[in-house]
């Protein structure tokens, strides 16, 4: 069991474990001459600004995703902003979300005169925790945003409970968990809504954009009306039911963006991604089976975890994005997590501790004034301040006390990722050298 015990560690002057060459087992995305020739094809044609390949790559994530619409945008933060608007967000409106997440599932919301109300997160997961929800809906709440964090999906059924008992929409940032399973059901088509980015970053990456899906014909043709002025056929079909918006007939807008931004994606990036598409599944389940092979080898090893959705049937992290894992210091004597990635780096794996900063102690969401109006935005509109302060979500704040990076391999190299976890399992199992006495 123990093979590394008594080793010593590289960080005290021990030889360094990992010797092993990774090759490409890191490189993401994979591009082939496919991909090159889809984007060379746009660059021929001089059809870079138009929407035609758009539409077809549209219809194929749609398909993907079971869902009935898909709207091609510029990036994942304009589609979060038009999805918001689509749900009803306007000023002086509230929306619900993770702290610990990028700025892009939140800031929308102030350019659209609404506060954020910060919820916590759970400590397994990394994402939205069903329990701090409820307390802080109020009668401006129009939206839950839940994050499926590191491809971690979110407890959706019971943070939908919450949201349909409640009359709120539920907005889906599937920006990390692309083609994930919740209970045999993709992310991204749990919710009312959902926007997917599709960066160069992300587990689905082709450049800068966003995707967003929904079966909602309304919030649909919100969204193209609100960004994507071109395509009036659809907004002009709009018809105005909704009460909550008390917007008039979109049609009456045509030809302009309601929203005053042009958000299309660019044509280079949906070839892209109609190749991407193609080998998606096949190369996420490469992704899946390296994954599940590195933590089955570090199973039962002490202080560090498996982020995955183990508790769940029929449940996967879709491409592992950001991969992180578990750091429990009390199992390991109270040893800090950055000195356990501090071991880690001196056996030669690169890795650092957290993962998202909290979002609900930066100052954008506590003093910031986008609109001139000598108040900070957060409360310029609305009727109450749900501005929180330190020690209020304790979680989300402790996140580089209770997680840290893990390689994310992209291959299924048993000989490669035996080689990283022997390198994890020998940091764990020798720590009590690193405590002070
Ligand atoms: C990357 C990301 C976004 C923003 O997407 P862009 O395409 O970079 O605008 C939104 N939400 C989350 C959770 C992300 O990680």
């Amino acid at each position: 069991m123990s093979t590394e015990k008594k080793q010593t560690l590289a960080l005290l002057d021990g030889a360094p474990s990992l010797s092993v060459d990774p090759g490409d087992i890191f490189d993401w995305p994979i591009v082939t001459r496919e991909d090159e020739e889809a984007i060379l094809g746009v660059l021929r044609d001089h059809a870079m600004s138009q929407t035609g390949i758009t539409k077809e790559f549209e219809k194929e994530y749609a398909a993907y995703n079971g869902t009935n619409y898909a709207l091609g945008c510029c990036n994942g933060t304009a589609g979060l902003l038009a999805a918001m608007w689509a749900c009803g967000v306007g000023a002086g409106d509230e929306v619900i979300c993770p702290s610990m997440t990028y700025w892009a599932s939140a800031a929308p919301a102030l350019q659209l005169g609404a506060a954020v109300h910060f919820a916590d997160i759970e400590p397994d997961t990394l994402c939205l925790d069903p329990d701090d929800i409820e307390h802080r809906i109020g009668p401006r709440t129009r939206c839950i945003v839940v994050v499926h964090y590191a491809g971690h999906p979110a407890d959706m059924d019971r943070i939908l409970e919450i949201a349909g008992r409640h009359g709120i929409k539920v907005l889906e940032d599937n920006s990390h968990a692309h083609g994930a399973l919740y209970k045999g059901r993709m992310t991204g088509t749990l919710g009312d809504i959902a926007v997917m980015s599709m960066m160069t970053g992300k587990s689905f990456a082709i450049g800068e954009a966003g995707m967003i899906v929904t079966d909602d014909r309304e919030l649909y043709e919100r969204c193209v009306a609100f960004g994507h002025y071109e395509r009036t056929g659809v907004a002009s079909n709009y018809n105005p039911a909704d009460k909550q918006v008390q917007q008039a007939d979109l049609a009456h807008f045509a030809g302009l963006p309601i929203g005053g931004c042009k958000h299309r994606m660019n044509q280079t990036t949906s070839a892209m991604g109609r190749v991407q598409l193609k080998h998606y599944p096949a190369r996420i389940a490469e992704i899946q089976s390296a994954m599940n092979r590195f933590w089955d080898l570090l199973e039962g090893v002490p202080g560090i975890h498996a982020h995955r959705p183990s508790q769940w049937p029929e449940s996967t992290m879709g491409g592992w994005y950001n991969a992180r894992g578990l750091y429990r210091s009390d199992e390991l004597g109270g040893l800090s997590t950055a000195r356990f990635c501090e071991a880690l780096c001196a056996e030669g794996v690169g890795t650092s501790p957290g993962a998202n900063k909290s979002l609900h102690l930066h100052p954008v969401f506590h003093d910031l004034d986008i609109f001139h109006q000598g108040q900070p935005t957060m409360v310029a509109f609305g009727q109450r301040d749900v501005r929180q302060g330190p020690g209020t979500l304790p979680v989300s704040e402790s996140i580089t006390d209770i997680a840290f990076g893990v390689p994310w391999f992209k291959h299924d190299r048993p000989a490669v990722i035996e080689a990283y976890a022997t390198a994890f399992r020998k940091v764990a199992e020798n720590a009590d050298a690193l405590l002070e006495p």
